[in-house]
């Protein structure tokens, strides 16, 4: 091809608005204190492999059995991909092609569920996600979820309580894992429950994947039917979904994500998972997951000795939950100032909330990124103190444009995708 191609122009040329927002995300991303417990930043490698020509391909079917010529990159990709997850997490058998945890899950829903089927899943203002029985979910509207939660003593699970839930409700279905808990989940103690009235057991760890993977939380892969998963939280991989299961269930699983659910797998996707299955798998991530684990008891203890009270008074993995309204502060008022400092964090139900979910009375803080950034437990002290001083002048839009100076010198001493930066931002 020539040089004139117009295939071949850089995307700056082709379309410049989008390469300035680009830009512009790159340099939000970079000069930021990221501390969305969801969010995390990927490798260049696995960046390459996401932005690579697999996203051509067109490959319904599985590894060996396509109903698409051209497959055997695709093939070679994909089963690198489904080694590596079993691997990882020592399962007898992974699906790699669901496109999000969202749909990770409807896999399992669908593989084992019908329509008007009762599942046990966990309340969401305490911590459980969307696609575990809310109402305007597909979860919700097609099966009788029926909640269960933490205690309120301890804000802990409530695993009694879920018993006696399993034993009125006998669920064919019992879903485990949640979205905003910041503590161990007992998934034996679970799916013993589960044994006992018959029900089959997912655990959706889509926010606990690395410390399970690291050895660092206990797995429920020995004890749990379905295992699900997203791929971009503290796993450090591309947005996607993950499912692995019994072998017995391994054909009747397939054969939901594709065709029941989906059309052509996304290949560059899959190539990426495969890349960060392989990163997880060496001995750096073990230490990663540990320190993100140690940022976050570090940055929980720090902001107690401020005043705010700790939801269930710790952390055991890689977020918390801040009770802002204890000093009278709604979690919208406390995201939005501390967005002002370029510091982004997300508001959130508390278990027992006296405020609706639009406005809240928790904060949920993660530490998977700013850890990735390379940040320890000094970071997280500073970074304690620049939220309480934010939450502390949330009405003082010039001392929030300080800190949101402090906040950029701090993150510029943990530079970020420095390859990507564009000249003209970073003047
Ligand atoms: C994030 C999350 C999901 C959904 O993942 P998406 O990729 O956003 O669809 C599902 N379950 C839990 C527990 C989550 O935290």
């Amino acid at each position: 091809m020539s040089s004139g191609n117009r295939m071949e122009r850089p995307l700056r040329q082709v379309d410049p608005e989008v390469a300035e927002a680009i830009d512009r995300e790159v340099n939000r991303q970079a000069t930021g204190l990221e501390l969305i417990a969801s969010e995390n930043f990927v490798s260049e490698a696995v960046l390459e492999a996401m932005g690579s020509v697999f996203t051509n391909k067109y490959a319904e079917g599985y590894p060996g059995r396509r109903y698409y010529g051209g497959c055997e990159f695709t093939d070679d990709v994909e089963r690198l991909a489904i080694a590596r997850a079993k691997e990882l997490f020592g399962a007898e058998h992974a699906n790699v092609q669901a496109h999000s945890g969202s749909q990770a899950n409807q896999g399992v829903y669908f593989t084992v569920l019908q329509p008007g089927d009762t599942v046990l899943g966990m309340d969401l203002s305490h911590g459980g996600h969307l696609t575990h029985g809310h109402p305007l979910n597909i979860s919700g509207i097609l099966y009788n979820f029926v909640a269960y939660g933490v205690s309120p003593e301890d804000e802990r699970l409530d695993y009694d309580g879920l018993e006696k839930l399993a034993i009125e409700h006998r669920p064919k279905l019992i879903v485990c894992g949640a979205s905003a808990y910041p503590r161990i989940i007992d998934f034996e103690r679970i799916a013993a429950i589960a044994a006992k009235v018959g029900a089959k057991t997912m655990a959706d760890i889509a926010h606990i994947a690395g410390p399970i993977a690291a050895g660092l939380h206990p797995s429920p892969v020995p004890h749990c039917d379905f295992v699900t998963s997203t791929t971009h939280k503290t796993l450090r991989g591309p947005r996607g979904g993950l499912i692995l299961c019994k072998k017995k269930y391994r054909k009747d699983l397939n054969r939901t994500v594709f065709p029941g659910l989906q059309g052509g797998p996304f290949v560059h996707i899959m190539a990426a998972k495969a890349v960060a299955f392989r990163e997880a798998l060496q001995p750096e991530y073990r230490v990663y997951m540990q320190q993100i684990i140690d940022n976050c008891r570090v940055l929980a203890e720090r902001l107690a000795g401020h005043g705010y009270r700790i939801v269930s008074g710790g952390t055991d993995n890689h977020m918390l939950m801040l009770d802002v309204f204890s000093r009278g502060i709604t979690g919208k008022v406390a995201e939005e100032a501390l967005e002002q400092a370029a510091i982004t964090t997300n508001k959130n139900t508390i278990p027992f909330d006296k405020n609706p979910p639009m406005v809240a009375s928790g904060l949920r803080i993660g530490t998977p990124a700013v850890t990735t950034r390379g940040m320890g437990e000094t970071e997280m002290q500073a970074i304690a103190d620049l939220i309480a001083r934010a939450l502390e002048s949330r009405e003082d839009p010039a001392s929030l444009a300080a800190i949101r100076g402090e906040v950029a010198e701090l993150a510029g001493r943990f530079p970020l995708y420095l390859s990507r930066q564009a000249a003209f931002l970073s003047e």
